[in-house]
């Protein structure tokens, strides 16, 4: 059709209802519309199936074109259980097949859609759970979990059927010997969040095979609104994923934690073949010049947010998730890729269902996008959007070394040259009257946009990356250097990010080609997206083996939970309650909290030797030492820190 006006479409056929997709309507829900916009198709047709796969069409019916492009049919029936697709014909001459790009249900592998009576979804006592508070993104302490991840490996203690499925998060009373595991250790670990990998529906799993061993991260989408089938025990029946995935949410929410999509609306799996390209070709993607699909993913094209019908495509499918699934929060991937524009008004929306909904995502792209860079989301135009969360980059390569360099070293590993991006990230990445370097690092609008982290789903663990470079340190002092890391993540001022297994040093072994020589480096993935459970399966048995290191991630978040003054949401907070002291040397890190109730000094020694500093006036005791463990003791004056270690005081 060659390449479209874009704006001449959005002017004359933007369509604002809120009903396109199939909807069961009618008191008795007894009548079945289905909606569609395609502007430029000359028909479009319903098709009806009894599955969702196979040979078993009941009928096709020509939709009627109304206004605004969209087309319409009505049937005087409920369709609950049916499944169905739309072929949208351009130009008289060709048709195209494709799952309704608004379908919230679907077959296997996500190729037709399924009507469904969502109020035959709810577990029981669905409606009377309510979502956790989170007045503010700095009040909540996320983990990153991949469903399967979570539950597949037989030391999960989940029931077989439950493994790696959305129910492996529903099951209490788990043990892996002495260590409670899965739900009863996001209890334990006192995280206010579930952050979960992609679990809408996406492509490259087999749902159709569950027995064959396949794994993927999710970040290959194919339909948005519709669950992952491979994470339900019946991928076949499209209520029993929704069911299933409303009792995840349900149970989190009962146990008093939310629940965080990890949404990837910045491109799709397919391209040509996609169903938004087959619904109306040209449309929902950004192109070059010449009318080629742009690549701003790295991964064959880039959706387009600035094209209205996509923009509100992604709001809807937000709100959906929000108010059916009762969701807590969104993490958009490649955020980079969807213009500013559409992010405030994203965040606008989630505003108006609830203000403590969270929203972050990924101040970056995967290649160059044809709009301009000042439009996008990009973490440098931070202060355009600085109601929505970004990961901090700055702390999390000031802490252990630069991602993309498995050698480079951190503030934790000897990197005597990071200290001044670590103070700017302890403060929140705000601007702060006593730093006036790194101004890199001083990004954040407030600290709550700062997302902390040092560890998730991409690139080495933190711990594979302490052995890698660090191989010349005993094993003892890597598991200081990762507390250490632990503690400026928790405790400094932001939303703090920890990845699923870190607080018992997780590792992701690589099985090495056939012919490849082990070099200390590739034994460990350090993108383990499509890898197997091998690789990427949580062994429980290891948080026995690293029960001391669980314990302190436990308590630095306990301490983190129990005072307002490791959360301030604001610049001005932070500018009042936070004071850098003079320990003498610009690489032991000191710093004070204090409001009119409490005062904490927290002291961060990177050295492999004890290092000394003067307390504040007063009569401390050590709230927390090397081990997570308080220690009441008066303490004034002259006070020690340990080797590779954090040390919080608390004035009495
Ligand atoms: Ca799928």
């Amino acid at each position: 059709m060659g390449k479209l006006n874009i704006r001449q479409i959005d002017s004359e056929f933007y369509y604002d209802g809120n009903d396109l997709g199939a909807a069961l309507v009618g008191e008795d829900k007894d009548r079945t519309v289905f909606k569609t916009w395609s502007p430029y198709a000359t028909c479009v047709y319903l098709n009806l199936y009894l599955d969702g796969e196979g040979d078993n069409k009941v009928e096709t019916l020509p939709m009627e074109r109304l206004d605004k492009g969209v087309w319409y049919v009505e049937l005087f029936r409920s369709c609950d259980g049916y499944f169905y697709t739309f072929s949208y014909e351009f130009e008289n001459r060709y048709k195209n097949e494709t799952i309704d790009i608004y379908a919230k249900a679907c077959g296997v592998n996500g190729n037709r859609g399924a009507v469904v009576d969502f109020s035959t979804t709810d577990p029981e006592g669905w409606d009377s759970v309510e979502r956790p508070k989170c007045a503010n993104a700095c009040d909540a302490v996320v983990y990153e979990c991949h469903v399967r991840d979570f539950s597949a490996d037989p030391s999960s203690g989940v029931v077989a059927e439950y493994r790696g499925k959305f129910k492996g998060f529903t099951q209490s009373r788990t043990r892996c010997g002495v260590s409670e595991t899965c739900l009863d250790h996001l209890k334990e670990l006192g995280i206010t969040h579930v952050h979960l990998l992609p679990v809408a529906d996406y492509a490259t799993v087999d749902e159709s095979k569950p027995k064959k061993a396949q794994y993927n991260w999710g970040y290959d989408p194919k339909n948005y609104n519709c669950l992952e089938g491979s994470y339900s025990t019946d991928p076949e029946d499209p209520k029993v994923r929704i069911r299933e995935f409303k009792e995840l949410v349900m149970t989190l929410h009962k146990n008093g934690i939310g629940v965080i999509m990890d949404v990837v609306y910045n491109h799709t799996y397919h391209t040509e073949e996609s169903s938004f390209e087959k619904a109306f070709p040209g449309y929902y993607y950004r192109v070059r010049e010449d009318g080629s699909f742009s690549n701003g993913s790295g991964c064959g094209n880039e959706t387009a947010s600035d094209h209205l019908m996509f923009r509100k495509f992604m709001i809807d499918s937000l709100k959906f998730w929000a108010t059916e699934y009762k969701i807590d929060g969104f993490r958009f991937d490649l955020m980079a890729l969807h213009d500013i524009e559409t992010v405030n008004i994203i965040r606008d929306e989630l505003n108006k269902l609830d203000p403590q909904l969270l929203m972050y995502g990924e101040g970056w792209t995967g290649g160059e996008s044809p709009l301009s860079a000042d439009k996008l989301a990009y973490k440098w135009n931070s202060y355009e959007f600085g109601r929505v969360g970004l990961f901090n980059d700055n702390i999390r390569d000031s802490v252990k070394g630069g991602t993309f360099n498995p050698y480079d070293m951190g503030f934790i590993s000897g990197n005597r040259n990071t200290a001044s991006v670590l103070r700017r990230g302890i403060a929140g990445s705000v601007p702060h009257r006593q730093l006036n370097d790194a101004a890199e690092a001083c990004w954040a609008f407030e600290p709550t946009q700062a997302v902390n982290y040092c560890e998730a789903h991409d690139n080495n663990t933190l711990w594979d990356k302490l052995k890698i470079s660090g191989s010349h340190f005993p094993e003892s002092d890597l598991v200081k250097m990762d507390k250490l890391a632990a503690a400026i993540i928790i405790l400094s001022q932001g939303m703090p990010f920890i990845q699923l297994g870190q607080d018992f040093l997780r590792s992701k072994p690589r099985i090495l080609a056939e012919g490849e020589e082990p070099n200390g480096v590739n034994i460990y993935s350090h993108d383990s997206y499509n890898a197997p459970d091998f690789t990427n399966s949580i062994k429980w048995d290891r948080k026995n083996e690293y029960r001391h290191v669980f314990n302190y991630y436990k308590a630095l978040i306990k301490l983190r939970r129990g005072s307002p003054l490791f959360r301030l949401s604001t610049k001005g907070d932070v500018e009042n309650h936070l004071e850098f002291l003079d320990s003498g040397d610009w690489n032991f890190i000191v710093f004070k909290l204090e409001n009119e109730h409490e005062c904490y000094v927290v002291a961060l020694n990177p050295y492999h030797e004890d290092r000394y500093f003067n307390l504040p006036w007063g009569i401390f005791y050590k709230r927390l030492d090397e081990n997570g463990n308080v220690c009441c003791d008066d303490m004034s004056g002259y006070v020690c820190c340990p080797p590779l270690s954090a040390s919080v005081f608390k004035r009495r």
